[in-house]
């Protein structure tokens, strides 16, 4: 018997009603109604189009959030995002399950504010660590790849998620974002500055005043997120909150200016740590590229100029940079193999960068960096024999993933350099951001680098890239729910798109009590509520009342999954690789349906 199933397939109409901004510039307007006529209008504007504002807009969207509107200063989107090598530090996840890592949510929490100093925000770091999981599935929902797990500094065990073939995250990450920004229709306005958050008599945000080459103008919108990365590239403001930073490097790009620190102070933001400044210990004095930390954690070490080794270099990246300093020039050597170069994908960059010298030899290494070659021998011949006794005698290394004896041999020049603010708005677990008065400022988020108390006196590597992606769909969920609760014109609206019919067969027979049933599980943005019918004991048809999730991800697991349960005549099936929160929400859906049709 061949049983038809009917699946609606359920969308957002409001998917085709973007319409966030004219580019017509403001008039000069002398009166409030006109200003207002000529406004661009937004519920939600994102300032800055690095990770944690591409990921709150995506998750505003996703949440229902119809006219969201990310203005971006530069010419591209990004920021230093997409510098990010290493990856995201996640607990709990599946990928640690799969490769048998014992991690918890408290160990990564105790991590985080060891490295942190104990100066970070608790409850922060404890959301951060908590939606840490969510965040991987999240990124690889949306068409991400982090599918590997790997050691990092200042992890106790390897948490640090990263793209499947070991290349950058960065770069993976702000294209999985681009994508999904085209997707979901989000207007990014690129070479546009946000100058000032404009709000009324009360004090209740009205607008954000934009500069482009238009001239000025002002998106009206109920509310902000501030997402406009940290302030390493201003050195000036750097050595305001450091001054012993002075003369140091940078790693950040052009745009790192530290905006969104003035934007919230003016409207009365609180701000905390700025004095907290990170120097990433391996970063190429000259063109001021940075060695990922993958490089020591795939097996490398550090030497001075004399070629002895003089500290774990694994241990925290503050730790790693004050010992440097005290070495001669305050530079070193990353001295690795052939070995760890074909470990990780970002070396072969650095390699054809021309950043690293190579020799068939260690002693012709030594000659080349001009460090005495028996010295660096005795180091090299010290450091394999302890890889090989799993002990590091000199420094007490734990994990030393390569001997270093497979020629060649490379060798790149590193010293610390400015890398990334810990400091920055206050906001609470919402992504609020909070006033001088410890209030919430009403309509206002912010996300990521802009904002201070997760990382504390000093960021763990792996633990930026969480942030960004944490708290940029906290904002985002939140700012989408705070236009809803204040009438903002963003509703969620559900309407069925279209109706398709499969023809599918049960491969054995159900067992269920006739009749229609619904059910509600969550997906993957939301609750998905669905209508089940049970003919001759057979599931036979399953109707999706409403869904939030992601285009593309949803329609392949409703292609796949709803027919293997109605095969099957179970709710337990194979998920949709990639879309696997979608999967289970719709056979969580379906299962919960069929409770009251269990004999
Ligand atoms: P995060 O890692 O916190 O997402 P990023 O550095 O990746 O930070 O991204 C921040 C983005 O914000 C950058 O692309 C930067 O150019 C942009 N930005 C900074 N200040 C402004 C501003 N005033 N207006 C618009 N965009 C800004």
């Amino acid at each position: 018997m061949r049983k038809k199933i009917a699946m609606l397939l359920v969308g957002l109409m409001t998917l085709t009603s973007v319409t966030a901004c004219s580019t017509k510039q403001d008039a000069p307007a002398d009166t409030k109604e006109q200003t207002t006529e000529n406004n661009k209008q937004a519920d939600i504007v994102i300032i800055g189009a690095g990770g944690a504002g591409m990921s709150a807009a995506i998750q505003a969207r996703q949440n229902g959030a119809t006219n969201v509107v990310v203005v971006e200063k530069m010419a591209q989107t990004g920021g230093n995002t997409v510098r990010a090598t290493g990856g995201l530090n996640a607990s709990e996840t599946k990928f640690q399950a799969e490769k048998g890592i014992e991690d918890s949510n408290e160990l990564f929490i105790e991590d985080t504010m060891k490295g942190g100093k104990n100066l970070n925000d608790k409850e922060l770091v404890t959301t951060l660590v908590e939606n840490s999981n969510a965040a991987v599935e999240w990124v690889n929902e949306i068409g991400g790849d982090l599918g590997v797990v790997a050691m990092f500094g200042g992890a106790s065990v390897e948490r640090i998620h990263r793209p499947s073939d070991t290349s950058a995250v960065g770069p993976m990450l702000v294209k999985t974002f681009n994508k999904q920004i085209e997707t979901l229709e989000i207007p990014v306005l690129l070479e546009t500055t946000a100058k000032q958050i404009v709000v009324d008599e009360a004090g209740k945000i009205t607008g954000v005043k934009i500069s482009n080459a238009e001239g000025e103008s002002t998106i009206d919108c109920t509310a902000v997120i501030i997402a406009t990365g940290g302030f390493g590239a201003n050195l000036d403001m750097v050595v305001e909150y450091d001054p012993s930073l002075k003369g140091f490097v940078g790693t950040n790009h052009a745009g790192a200016t530290g905006d969104g620190i003035a934007l919230g102070t003016e409207i009365g933001a609180a701000t905390v740590d700025l004095d907290q400044i990170q120097i990433h210990p391996t970063v190429d004095p000259e063109t001021q590229t940075l060695y990922t930390e993958g490089v020591r954690g795939n097996g490398a070490i550090l030497v001075n100029l004399e070629g002895k080794r003089f500290v774990n270099e694994l241990l925290t990246r503050d730790v790693v940079s004050a010992a440097i300093l005290e070495q001669k020039d305050e530079t070193s050597y990353l001295v690795f193999d052939q070995a760890v170069r074909e470990s990780l994908s970002a070396i072969e960059k650095y390699v054809s960068a021309g950043l690293t010298v190579e020799a068939d030899t260690i002693e012709e290494l030594a000659e080349k960096i001009n460090v005495d070659a028996a010295t660096l021998k005795e180091t090299m011949t010290n450091y394999a024999s302890y890889q090989a006794a799993g002990e590091d005698k000199e420094f007490g290394r734990e994990d030393m993933a390569a001997s270093l004896t497979t020629p060649k041999y490379y060798a790149a020049k590193c010293a610390p350099g400015i890398h990334h603010t810990m400091g920055g708005l206050k906001i609470n677990t919402n992504a609020e951001v909070v006033n001088t008065d410890g209030n919430v400022i009403s309509g206002l988020f912010a996300a990521g680098e802009v904002t201070g108390g997760v990382h504390g006196a000093n960021r763990l590597g792996g633990n930026a890239v969480a942030d960004i992606v944490v708290f940029g769909r906290i904002a985002g969920t939140n700012a989408a729910k705070f236009v809803v609760d204040n009438g903002g014109n963003t509703t969620p609206t559900i309407v069925v798109e279209k109706t398709e019919e499969v023809e599918v067969t049960p491969e054995v027979q159900g067992n269920f009590v006739d009749g229609t049933y619904k059910g509600t599980s969550k997906g993957n943005n939301g609750d998905i509520n669905v209508e089940v019918t049970v003919e001759g004991g057979n599931l036979v048809k399953v109707d999706v009342l409403e869904q939030h999730e992601t285009e593309g991800l949803y329609d392949s697991a409703l292609a796949k999954v709803v027919p293997a349960m109605i095969q099957k005549q179970t709710t337990e099936v194979d998920a949709v690789t990639g879309a696997t929160n979608s999967s289970n929400g719709l056979m969580g859906a379906v299962a919960d349906a069929l409770k009251d049709a269990t004999k």
